[in-house]
């Protein structure tokens, strides 16, 4: 029997209202649904913001007051993106960490193209610097992998001392630009990631069950929430609470346990 961390990813830079009028948008919002998933499981939150028309915002302000409003609610692990906004500078995607210091953030370790919106660009100087940041912060990076090439970039600066092990991933497959979400590719890109390494996946839309059931199969962990798809099943829409509450029941149907956040903190090695 293994522990089995859900992250909870509430929100992300896209989906509105009029796709899924569950998607939470104030700090209010965020921290409500956040705490929901804790209650139904999920011992980290993977933290996006919105602006006030609803769009994707590295806006620190909105950070902090959702991290204080999450944190007199309960003590899940804080993991907030450094990608929320496509055209926020190097330095507004790290000003919430230096001022925050949450225990985990995400590390997009490479640049691509998302076919709907533009250039995902994460330039290896701002990958050097956030790396730094991180260390100084005391913040766990989560390494995003779209493609293969993000791997091997992570073994390069795990070389160079940017990245310090042992270090924690997380598979994003069914991106439009990314990787597809096949059972065969989260097989290869678990292959390459040095052993020591933890990980957690996810399939983005219908890839979305699939990808669960076999990162649990495989001892991985996952992630779930609106962020990464919007439906329950064909034709119904989710609430994150919904679909954090159907990964705590297959990871207990399948003999294994939902890992408590200081569970959480102790695999991951987040001090
Ligand atoms: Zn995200």
């Amino acid at each position: 029997m293994s522990k089995i961390i859900i992250t909870a990813a509430v929100t992300g830079a896209w989906p509105k209202k009029e796709q899924n009028p569950h998607v939470p948008m104030t700090p209010q919002e965020i921290a409500e649904d956040v705490y929901k998933c804790y209650l139904a499981g999920a011992s980290i939150a993977h933290l996006h913001m919105r602006d006030d028309e609803g769009n994707g915002t590295m806006d620190k302000g909105k950070f902090e007051e959702t991290v204080n409003l999450i944190r007199q609610k309960c003590d899940i692990v804080i993991n907030c993106t450094t990608s929320g906004d496509l055209n926020a500078t190097d330095e507004t995607r790290q000003a919430h960490l230096k001022s925050l210091k949450p225990e985990m953030a995400s590390y997009d370790c490479g640049s691509m193209n998302w076919m709907h919106s533009g250039l995902f660009i994460n330039h290896p100087k701002f990958l050097e610097e956030l790396g730094y940041t991180m260390q100084e912060c005391n913040v766990k990076p989560e390494i995003e992998i779209f493609d293969a090439g993000m791997v091997y970039n992570s073994l390069h600066y795990l070389k160079k001392g940017v990245l310090k092990g042992p270090l924690h991933y997380q598979f994003v497959l069914g991106a439009a630009g990314g990787t597809a979400a096949t059972v065969e590719n989260l097989v290869y890109l678990k292959s390459l990631i040095p052993e020591g390494s933890t990980w957690s996946a996810f399939g983005i839309g219908k890839g979305h069950v699939p990808i669960m059931l076999t990162a649990i199969a495989m001892g991985g962990h996952v992630r779930v929430g609106l962020e990464d798809n919007l439906y329950y099943r064909p034709g119904v829409l989710a609430t994150n609470e919904q679909l954090v509450s159907r990964a705590a029941n297959i990871i207990r149907e399948s003999g294994n346990e939902v890992a408590s956040s200081d569970d959480a903190r102790e695999i991951l090695g987040l001090k």
